[in-house]
């Protein structure tokens, strides 16, 4: 038997032994909760109560090192090579369990800091990612700093061995929740592009101020953070000051990944023809609408392409390669697909889409429209599409300004 196979026989064994069967789905959801709510986002201020099978399941695979299972075991990962990653990942797939952390420490910062941080920030911050400990936000957006985020006007300013920082991020999804924030500020204010340095701050240092943003929906993720006077020591700056620009660049490659894969994942369309066979039904179990048949199968076909782009992506990846300005094909083609998935869902539930609260709808249905407005903010957040054409214009097709 070789080595992989082994491999397999073992991880197929230790998972159907301790993934909690409420953490396996059996479509997009299972039990009461949505996946938002099922899934484990870790950090201090987390709330196990939902569904405290989450806690076992992160404790269980964070043991193993494979909430992380790539990164070094020093680190708390799981030391797998790719290969044995991907078996892991299959192995879950067969069981359909959920991720056992999901948030931007596994899948922003922490790549960022294997590749970037210093070996003090390895060791310091890796551990209590893979271990669910502390949750981060993004403080990217400011103000008057979203598309053009160079732009950005947050400052640090040397005081002894920190830096101060003064200044406004806007947009910060689960700031009140999280516990620390990776942060763009301006460290030099002649140079645009290379005055910026990347820090890192805990949230409940003094001077940090989060207020959560009420959108129309009635639920929002979003809040603006206020930073007056906040100390940070100057090892908190990752990959060297004046050179964040690098650093906010590798990490949005790694956001755009995150951001097509988790669509790539959970875009199911195998949920789109259920849904079609519901409430469209036709004789002999088909859909019961050449029209919406044919949407069904373009979609089907676009994220095909979609899947085996990124497929290839992966294995230029393993490689060795970094990732590079086709993130962003790929960050465009799968949140614009999502967009198209879920406004042909709404679709499909013709006047049980209208609803937004109370009694006449499912709460499944409800649920469908909920998302199909977040879908929305998929092509705005980690870069709009507007940007995507243009970076795959200048960068990948070599086009003129
Ligand atoms: C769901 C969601 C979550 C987010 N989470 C975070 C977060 O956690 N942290 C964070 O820092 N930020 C976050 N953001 C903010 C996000 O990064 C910004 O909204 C985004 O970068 C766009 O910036 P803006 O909103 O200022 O729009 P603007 O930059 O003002 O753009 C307005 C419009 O003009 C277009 N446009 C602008 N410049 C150009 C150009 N050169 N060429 C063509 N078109 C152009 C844009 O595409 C857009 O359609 C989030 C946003 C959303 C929607």
């Amino acid at each position: 038997m070789s080595d992989i196979e082994q491999f397999r026989g073992e991880c197929a064994a230790w998972l159907d032994e301790n993934c909690p069967q409420s953490m396996r789905l059996e479509g997009p959801k299972a039990g009461d909760g949505t996946i938002g709510e099922m899934l484990a986002w870790g950090g201090r201020k987390a709330d196990w109560s939902k569904n405290p099978d989450a806690r076992v399941w992160l404790d269980r695979m964070a043991e193993k090192g494979w909430t992380a299972p790539t990164w070094p075991i020093e680190y708390g990962g799981g030391g797998l090579d790719k290969d044995e990653a991907r078996v892991l990942r299959q192995e879950l797939a067969r069981l359909k369990a959920m991720p056992a952390l999901a948030g931007f420490g596994l899948t922003m910062i922490g790549p960022l800091l294997v590749d970037h941080g210093t070996e003090e920030q390895k060791k310091r911050f890796l551990p209590e990612i893979c271990r669910g400990e502390i949750r981060w936000c993004q403080g990217y957006s400011e103000p008057n700093s979203g598309s053009d985020l160079a732009s950005l006007a947050t400052r640090a300013e040397l005081d002894g061995d920190d830096w101060v920082l003064n200044g406004q991020k806007v947009w910060t999804s689960y700031a009140d929740l999280a516990d620390w924030m990776f942060c763009l500020v301006r460290t030099d204010t002649e140079n645009k592009h290379a005055g910026i340095t990347f820090i890192l701050f805990d949230m409940d240092d003094p001077g940090v101020t989060v207020r959560p943003i009420p959108l129309i929906s009635g639920y929002s993720p979003f809040c603006e953070t206020f930073i007056e006077d906040v100390r940070v020591p100057r090892d908190q700056v990752v990959g060297g000051v004046n050179n964040g620009w690098a650093m906010a660049k590798a990490l949005l490659g790694h956001e755009r990944n995150m951001i097509s894969s988790a669509f790539s994942e959970y875009s199911s369309v195998n949920r789109v023809v259920e849904l079609a066979r519901e409430y469209l039904p036709g004789e002999d179990g088909r859909i019961g609408d050449a029209h919406r048949r044919d949407s069904i199968a373009a979609l089907t076909m676009d994220k095909a392409c979609l899947d085996l782009t990124i497929r290839r992506s992966g294995e230029a990846a393993k490689l060795g390669q970094q990732p590079g300005a086709e993130t962003s094909i790929f960050k465009y083609y799968a949140t614009e697909l999502n967009k198209d998935r879920f406004s042909l869902m709404l679709s499909l539930l013709g006047p049980q889409a209208l609803g937004w609260e109370g009694e006449g709808f499912e709460s499944s249905e409800l649920e469908i429209t909920r998302e199909w407005l977040r879908s929305r903010g998929n092509s705005i957040e980690g870069g709009t599409s507007e940007i995507q054409l243009n970076i795959i214009a200048k960068r990948v097709l070599g086009l003129p300004d």
